[in-house]
């Protein structure tokens, strides 16, 4: 996918402030943050949304999941955050790779 921007941020191409990197998974700052906090997760697999997800994708997407509390206590998130995964054109989703924002630190509109 050499035109998706995550994927040049995954392959260095294009710099990111990193939160975190294991083998299948990369977190980083929102370049644009919503909030005084606010990165997101996504998986080093070019998925371009949530809806071309497959069953195979399962243990990814829980560990996407379950890694947004650890590093959101790392980055002082004590009280908690919000998770959002845009998807689509009716979702308002701009970059086409899978990713989920985790944001807090103010406060947050309800939904
Ligand atoms: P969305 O696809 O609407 O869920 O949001 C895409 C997000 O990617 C926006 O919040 C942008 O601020 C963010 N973004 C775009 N380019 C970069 C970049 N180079 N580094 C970090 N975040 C980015
Ligand atoms: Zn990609």
């Amino acid at each position: 996918m050499t035109d998706c921007l995550f994927c040049k941020i995954i392959a260095g191409e294009i710099p990111c402030r990193k939160v975190y990197e294991s083998e299948e998974l990369l977190a980083f700052h929102d370049i644009n943050p919503v909030a005084p906090v606010h990165f997101m997760i996504i998986p080093k697999e070019h998925i371009a949304r949530l809806d071309e997800a497959h069953a195979r994708h399962e243990l990814l997407l829980g560990r996407m999941l379950l890694l947004a509390p650890l590093l959101a206590k790392e980055q002082g998130l004590t009280d908690g955050f919000r998770t959002v995964i845009n998807t689509g054109p009716g979702g308002g989703q701009e970059v086409y790779h899978l990713h989920m924002h985790v944001f807090g630190g103010a406060s947050l509109h309800r939904l």
